[in-house]
């Protein structure tokens, strides 16, 4: 098992396809994009899944490919057939911007993908250019369109408000996502971003959001039980059966239940976000490590994970990698 000094188990691995992105959020990345990791620093597909099969029989259940933009890695389709195939079969499911998605979502389902997370933070054209810096709206709309189709459901969208850019679209997005049957979730702005411009006053908190939502809806909260260690807190909306997510990743941490645990496209493994280590698993599998060793440096990297993300210490440093390089 992958366990840390606090009995936490990681059962969650998120691995990153590419730190390569086609849009350029301004949360993310500045606009002329990032210096992208060298070709050869990237994890091959038979290194990938080997590493995803050594994680799988040391109890993880839930794969999230994520990246970067994982639509974009050559070889997406067959990574996840062959995940599909490990035993015992992992869940998992794709974090997007759904840009091209339209496209691929059928042949997804078709490999094996149980579900997408797709990432969308206005529904007005001029302001997805204004965020994202590409005119992609129409595109992102039709993959989800198609995600629900292909049956990857069910399909969640995460949005990040900012505060004097989309924050008066709480309500309209979830007002779309209820009526489109998806599931919304909002997304606290954290310091991972490439230029380091996040700033405390400029994020839109977790109860200024629930705080506008609950203007026009009556908001539930589901169970602690229901919960888990997922990230999200969730709320009934109307009644129900609809729902809504907040994570409120920095000023409501989940630290305690967290069960993630994070292979960048480079091959290091991350104990947490916002860890400032990481543990080299690529260079020791090129060595011609055995399954034996990588499996005990998995372990050695979870038993250093920090009780938590110490995002209020006054000494916390932003990790050297921006959110696009690690795997959101
Ligand atoms: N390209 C894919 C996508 O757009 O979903 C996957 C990678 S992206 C880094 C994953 C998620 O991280 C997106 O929902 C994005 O909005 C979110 N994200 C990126 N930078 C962030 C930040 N500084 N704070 C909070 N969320 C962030």
């Amino acid at each position: 098992m992958l366990v840390d000094n606090y009995g936490r188990v990681a059962t969650d691995l998120r691995v990153s396809l590419t730190d390569k992105c086609n849009l350029r959020c301004s949360y993310c990345m500045p606009p002329e994009g990032l210096e992208w990791l060298p070709g050869p620093e990237l994890l091959t597909d038979d290194e990938l899944v080997r590493l995803v099969a050594l994680a799988v029989g040391e109890g993880v259940t839930e794969v999230r490919f994520t990246g970067g933009e994982p639509l974009l890695r050559r070889g997406l389709v067959s990574i996840v057939e062959r995940v599909g195939a490990l035993t015992p079969r992992p869940r998992m499911s794709l974090t997007t911007n759904g840009i091209g998605l339209a496209r691929t979502a059928q042949a997804l389902a078709d490999a094996g993908l149980d579900r997408v997370n797709v990432s969308l933070d206005t529904l007005d054209r001029d302001r997805f250019v204004q965020i994202a810096r590409r005119d992609r709206l129409a595109d992102v709309l039709k993959g989800l369109v198609a995600a629900e189709a292909a049956g990857l459901v069910p399909v969640k969208v995460n949005a990040v408000l900012m505060r004097g850019v989309n924050e008066d679209e709480a309500v309209p997005l979830l007002r779309w996502a209820l009526a489109a049957g998806y599931r919304l979730r909002f997304i606290e702005q954290m310091p991972l971003d490439a230029q380091h411009g996040w700033t405390r006053d400029q994020m839109v908190t977790a109860d200024e959001i629930l705080g506008r939502l609950a203007e026009v809806f009556a908001l539930a909260p589901v169970g602690a039980d229901e919960r888990g260690s997922a990230p999200a807190e969730e709320w009934l909306v109307d009644g129900g059966p609809g729902r809504v997510g907040v994570i409120g990743s920095v000023t409501r941490p989940f630290c305690g239940a967290c069960d993630r645990v994070r292979l960048t496209a480079d091959g290091q493994l991350r104990n947490c976000l916002f860890a400032r280590e990481e543990s080299d698993l690529r260079a020791p599998l090129r060595a011609g490590a055995t399954d034996d060793d990588l499996v005990a440096r998995m372990r050695a990297s979870l038993l250093a994970k920090r009780p938590g993300h110490g995002i209020d210490d006054p000494g916390f440093l932003q990790p050297v990698r921006p959110m696009s390089a690690i795997g959101g």
